[in-house]
């Protein structure tokens, strides 16, 4: 009775999930997964992947309890099998039955083995494109065609793209891919040119299941190259392959022709942004795990706040550390961090900064109010803050100390410095405060 309940319910959840979703959204995520069996205990579901049963639990955790109530310890009655690939390649293969030549050119898939969805670091600027390449990856051909994906350097195209290669590989062996920057393609084209092989390329490239194609941008200004590609485009999407695209600008802001912008267009435009501090952090931790590298969490920290723009750079600093580290048998510390990578650390420009906005940026960070910072209240709550403030006015005001006390009640200037050795000693050790000063600081120079 009760297994059957389960399994009521989890129709019944697939069709309140499927009044919430898009189409695709649903037969992408949702309709992979399969009752496996239906014990006393709860369902075993499978999952093709482990994204899937992510997404599942990321978006769906609240409505899941609902329809599932959770035990006493809050677990769901769920249970998680991620199936074996071998099952993904049989349903692939039915739908997508590939065409394969009996003498076609042997081809390396060259793919950097690093670029993997598993090492590709998630969070609020790339989160919806990494969910769009799984989906594609999961379906080709049957989902999002193309998938457009653009954005700045070094934030991670190259490396979404190779993963939705590795994954598609993974899971159908038979699926030919091809994964190539827009400028070998031309190379290619040139090569073929010359020596007359033009149709052998022309019969290769409409041969593929799916393409792949990094940096289309190189394809601006060079039109005869262009026609070349969107003839192979064209047949590629009319026979329903996978095409993928990356760029550093989305299709609209390309030179390209009109036709060849609304084709790439057609399907989905995703972009990826630069992650955040906190995403920034993740990825350094994650580097630096994979080199086998030690970076303690504040000192993590700290690169990802000066190293802001571009994920590539902030490889190149793990890198650099790791190198420094191992050559000097040193452990990471942020002294090292400061010597070794003081060129590739980034300052933002500062704002003028005055008393008066430091005393604002101080008393938001201590919930206190800036009247309290220039009274003379001498109550700890307010005192401490205000000592803070005085720490930064010296660090950050290139003043006299007479001056910039004149500010802070009519404090005298060896109270503030008195304020700025304290401060400046319990910084070393006290690691909130620390944090708590940095944040201000960067209030201050937004
Ligand atoms: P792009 O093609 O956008 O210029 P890449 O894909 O070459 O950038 O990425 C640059 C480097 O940064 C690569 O080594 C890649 O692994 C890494 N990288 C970028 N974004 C992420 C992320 N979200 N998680 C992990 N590594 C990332
Ligand atoms: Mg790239």
């Amino acid at each position: 009775m009760l297994t059957l309940n389960l399994e009521t319910a989890w129709a019944e959840f697939l069709d309140f999930v499927k009044l919430k979703q898009s189409i695709v959204e649903y037969t992408n995520w949702l309709q992979p997964i399969r009752i496996l069996k239906s014990t006393e205990k709860g369902l075993v579901l499978g999952v093709p992947n482990i994204f899937v049963q992510e997404y599942l639990l990321e978006n769906y955790a609240k409505e899941m309890a609902n329809f599932f109530p959770p035990s006493n310890d809050g677990s769901l009655p769920l249970f998680f099998v991620i199936e074996e690939a071998e099952e993904t390649v049989a349903v692939v293969e039915e739908e997508a039955p590939s065409p394969t030549l009996d003498k076609e050119p042997v081809f390396d898939l060259k793919l950097n083995r690093n670029y993997t969805f598993e090492d590709f670091i998630e969070g609020p600027s790339n989160q919806f494109v990494k969910s769009a390449a799984i989906g594609v990856a999961m379906r080709p051909g049957k989902t999002y065609n193309p998938l457009f994906i653009h954005g700045g350097v070094g934030l991670g195209k190259t490396h979404l793209l190779h993963s939705i290669g590795h994954f598609i590989h993974q899971n159908n062996k038979k699926l030919k891919i091809q994964c190539i920057t827009t400028e070998a393609f031309i190379n290619d084209l040139v090569e073929h040119l010359k020596s007359k092989s033009i149709d052998q390329m022309k019969r290769f490239y409409r041969t593929l299941d799916v393409l792949l194609v990094d940096d289309i941008q190189f394809l601006q200004g060079r039109q005869n190259f262009e026609e070349e590609f969107s003839q192979t485009f064209e047949a590629l999407i009319n026979q329903g392959k996978q095409i993928v695209i990356t760029s550093d600008k989305p299709p609209s802001q390309l030179r390209l022709s009109e036709r060849l912008t609304a084709r790439m267009e057609w399907g989905l435009v995703a972009n990826i942004g630069v992650p955040d501090l906190e995403t920034r952090v993740a990825i350094v931790q994650h580097k630096a795990e994979k080199k086998g590298l030690n970076i303690p969490n504040p000192i993590a920290f700290f690169i990802a706040e000066h190293i802001f723009s571009n994920v590539r750079q902030l490889e190149g600093a793990i890198n650099r550390l790791g190198a420094y580290c191992r050559m000097c048998g040193m452990d990471v510390t942020q002294e090292l961090v400061e010597k070794t990578l003081s060129e590739m650390l980034q300052f933002v420009p500062k704002k003028r900064i005055t008393v008066e906005s430091i005393l604002k940026s101080v008393a938001s960070m201590f919930n206190v109010r800036v009247n309290d910072l220039k009274s003379t209240s001498r109550t700890k709550e307010i005192a401490f803050p205000r000592q803070v403030a005085m720490y930064l006015a010296k660090e950050l005001i290139n003043d006299s100390l007479v001056k910039l006390a004149s500010n802070f009640g009519g404090k005298t200037h060896s109270t503030l410095l008195h304020s700025w050795t304290k401060i400046k000693k319990q910084m070393e050790n006290d690691e909130k405060l620390r944090r708590q000063i940095i944040m201000t600081k960067q209030n201050l120079e937004i």
